[in-house]
C-alpha cells in the first residue's frame, strides 16, 4: 500500500482523535456543571439530571468505541499492517479507507460478518 496514502490516512485519523478528545473535555465540563448544580437543587430535580448523566454516558460509550478503533488503526499504521483485512488479509480498497479510515475488514468480510449477525438475530 502506498506510503503517501497511509500518511494521509494517519493525518485524518489523528485529526478525528483530536476532535473526540476535545469533545470528551467539553462534555466532562458539562458533566461537572451538572454535578455542581445538583447541590442547590431539591430532590425532584435529580431525576432529570440523572437522565442527562445517562445520556452523556451513552455518548461517551460511542466515542470511546471510536477511540479504540482509532487507536487500533494507528497501531496498525505503525506496524505496517494498515489497510489489510484482519480476517482474510486482502487489501482494503482506498475508497473504503477514505470513507472509514479505521476500517479493519474488506467489504466482502464486512458483508459476510453482517450477514452472519443478521442470521444470528433471526
Ligand atoms: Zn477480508
Amino acid at each position: 500500500m502506498d506510503t503517501q496514502f497511509i500518511a494521509e490516512m494517519e493525518q485524518v485519523i489523528l485529526a478525528e482523535r483530536d476532535e473526540i478528545i476535545k469533545k470528551f473535555i467539553s462534555e466532562s465540563e458539562d458533566f461537572r456543571r451538572i454535578m455542581n448544580g445538583m447541590d442547590s437543587k431539591d430532590f425532584g430535580d435529580i431525576a432529570a439530571d440523572d437522565v442527562a448523566t445517562k445520556k452523556m454516558e451513552a455518548i461517551n460509550r460511542h466515542d470511546s468505541n471510536r477511540l479504540k478503533q482509532i487507536d487500533g488503526a494507528l497501531s496498525r499504521i505503525h506496524s505496517n499492517r494498515y489497510g489489510r483485512c484482519l480476517h482474510c488479509g486482502a487489501r482494503i480498497p482506498e475508497d473504503r479507507l477514505r470513507a472509514i479510515p479505521y476500517a479493519v475488514y474488506c467489504i466482502e468480510c464486512k458483508n459476510a460478518d453482517e450477514k452472519a449477525k443478521r442470521m444470528a438475530r433471526a
